[in-house]
């Protein structure tokens, strides 16, 4: 087991409507040391490409992805849920419907803040059924910017989310996969990785 492998068996907590909670230590309170390897770990799996900026989405991506950003040592930006339909043209909007919170947001990123010819690396903590991941891909195209790859702390194998992204054409680097989790048993299965 990897570094996140073993922390999830140790503090996460498995919920019905295969939810993980890992709010001990990702997510809500967060464990600093764990974040900066976390940092090190996304860093080291895209060292072959180019990124000049990290991309994620509010809120539990913000603290993760700030650690990413530190270790390429480029700017973070995040996209914004907002409920409002009156977006100003100086925004670039996509649709994103919420995991946990089965609710639709507009997330808006300023057009001050994403330019063509970037080159991003989108971090998240979960993926799921990949539409968080979809719009951050949708509002990077929108802006010309280039996608490098993806790089999940935690993915919900047994959702559609990954083979979606992957199917696009898009790189997702997971540091864990979860093929099965048995919230009774409190058992997890994660994917073999090299
Ligand atoms: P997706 O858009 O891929 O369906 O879901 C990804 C988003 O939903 C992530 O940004 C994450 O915040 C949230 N999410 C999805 N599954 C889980 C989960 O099992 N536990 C927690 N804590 N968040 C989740």
């Amino acid at each position: 087991m990897n570094f996140i492998e073993e922390r999830i068996v140790k503090d996460g907590i498995i919920k019905s409507g295969n939810v993980l909670k890992v709010d001990s230590f990702l997510n809500h309170q967060m464990d600093i040391n764990l974040m900066e390897e976390i940092g090190r770990e996304f860093k080291r799996r895209f060292s072959d490409v180019c990124v000049s900026k990290v991309m994620t989405i509010e809120a539990s991506g913000i603290g993760i992805a700030a650690f990413v950003a530190k270790e390429f040592g480029v700017p973070l930006v995040f996209a914004k849920k907002s409920k409002s339909i009156n977006v100003d043209g100086e925004m670039f909007v996509a649709e994103v419907e919420s995991f946990t919170h089965k609710n639709k947001n507009q997330v808006i990123v300023s057009k001050k803040f994403l330019h063509e010819g970037e080159h991003i690396l989108i971090i998240d903590d979960f993926l799921a059924n990949g539409c968080a991941l979809q719009g951050l891909i949708s509002i990077a195209e929108s802006a010309g910017a280039k996608v490098e790859g993806c790089g999940i702390v935690i993915e919900k194998g047994f959702q559609i989310g990954g083979r979606v992204i992957r199917n696009m054409g898009y790189r997702v680097e997971s540091l864990a996969i979860i093929d099965a989790m048995d919230a009774e048993a409190g058992t997890i299965d994660f994917r073999a990785q090299d």
